[in-house]
């Protein structure tokens, strides 16, 4: 994803990152850690067992080109490691590293996650290393990940030990490292109730090369009060998705009907975590705001709401125990609790590739259910308000995870029929 410029300080930028990827379980208080090399060569660290739940930006040590460490602690340990890499790769401005549960699954099985799971992963991570164990710490350590590097990975899995990813900034390598992630999870949530299936590299080319926008910019754009309003709540939405672990950085699409059939919907190539409302793109008498290019799912956003009046606001997006469903092509009986077949009834599923717009599908437009799911790509929720919409999206993955979580305890049992006729009775009419 092309980043724009940002020019906030190195020291934030890693105490930014590094609580995200604490807050969302991807590394413990003591485990992991990210730097940043800046124009001067230098290097910008986290330190060496400080709590990485509460990293200030005083924390963050500098290590010189020279090799004079500036701060008021020792780097981390696992800074030779990152020396290396920028060593050997000008083009990798910043590395994370961790030992996230789910790929540390794969490390400790010695596998690398296949990244054709999900549509847009195996584009965002690129092919995967591998590096065999070495002491951590060490400068052999240092070596065999350099060794993978230099082949010219950008993502390397590393041998009972976790990860380790570069990016051109920051936010390039947590993107990978995310959906690196997301595709480790998928990978394992779905294998705990079914065979996942792999697109082919010809069905990625296709997610690919979709046209952005064929809609025609807008010549003057207006902005009332409660189209800015509308802004807020999508903006707010995507993070709280994104701190929930709803959504990730790289994927995923909010909207909000405005008035009529216009909208409001979120960019495409924009980073989740940091959308701001001037980044919303208003769609209004089928046209786009001037200069800004609308998520690619558009044209599902906006004949969803041609065709369904009661459907006010729309997410699109990945979420990891829903995606165990979306990969195994496995029926969500949403039958599991009152709640989730009061709000949901019943989640269809669709084809991968019938999201495309020259493949314009009725199931996903015409009288459309309050979710569905994409085959290896996503899952579109639809409701009235977008909190509400936001909670639906919440009961699905719940629901998910507990089928998921369940499946080793033995077969689930569903609501019956009489039980849901009562519920449709007290609930529904
Ligand atoms: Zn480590």
């Amino acid at each position: 994803m092309a980043s724009k410029l940002n020019l906030e300080h190195p020291r934030d930028q890693i105490t930014k990152i590094i609580s995200r990827i604490y807050k969302r379980g991807m590394t413990t208080t003591s485990g992991g850690n990210i730097s940043i090399i800046d124009d001067n060569g230098d290097i910008w660290v986290t330190p060496s067992a400080i709590d990485k739940g509460s990293l200030k930006a005083s924390d963050i040590i500098c290590v010189r080109k020279d090799g004079t460490v500036v701060g008021k602690h020792k780097p981390s340990s696992e800074f030779p490691f990152h020396k290396a890499i920028y060593d050997i790769r000008p083009d990798i401005k910043s590395v994370i590293h961790a030992h996230p549960p789910a790929l540390v699954s794969f490390s400790i099985v010695r596998q690398i996650p296949n990244t054709n799971i999900i549509s847009q992963a195996k584009h965002v991570c690129g092919p995967i290393g591998y590096a065999p164990y070495e002491l951590p710490g060490s400068h052999k350590l240092g070596d065999v990940i350099a060794e993978e590097f230099k082949k010219g990975f950008k993502a390397v899995i590393m041998e009972n030990h976790g990860t380790v990813l570069g990016g051109s900034d920051l936010n390039d390598a947590f993107e990978r490292f995310e959906a690196l992630e997301l595709c480790a999870r998928t990978i394992l949530y779905g294998s705990q109730i079914g065979t996942p299936n792999y697109l082919t590299d010809d069905q990625i080319e296709q997610f690919e090369s979709q046209t952005q926008s064929t809609l025609p910019e807008m010549k003057t754009t207006e902005y009332p009060s409660d189209e800015v309003e509308k802004r807020l709540e999508i903006c707010n939405i995507v993070k709280r998705s994104c701190e929930q672990g709803l959504m990730i950085s790289s994927y995923g699409t909010v909207s909000m009907r405005w008035k009529g059939d216009d909208f409001l919907i979120t960019p495409t190539h924009v980073n989740r975590w940091d959308m701001a409302i001037e980044d919303i793109v208003q769609i209004k008498d089928g046209q786009r705001e001037a200069g800004k290019n609308p998520s690619r799912a558009t044209w599902i956003h906006q004949e969803i709401y041609k065709r369904n009046p009661k459907v006010n606001s729309i997410i699109m997006t990945q979420s990891p125990y829903l995606m165990a469903f979306s990969v195994t092509k496995s029926y969500l009986n949403v039958r599991t609790i009152p709640e989730s077949w009061i709000f949901l009834q019943d989640i269809p599923m669709v084809e991968y590739g019938t999201h495309f717009k020259a493949n314009n599908n009725s199931q996903i437009i015409d009288d459309c259910t309050t979710a569905l799911i994409i085959e290896n790509d996503s899952v579109i929720v639809t409701g009235d308000k977008l909190l509400q919409t936001f909670d639906y999206l919440e009961v699905a993955e719940f629901s998910a995870k507990s089928i998921v979580l369940g499946a080793s305890l033995g077969n689930m049992v569903p609501i019956n029929d009489d039980q849901v006729e009562e519920l449709r009775k007290k609930f529904l009419t």
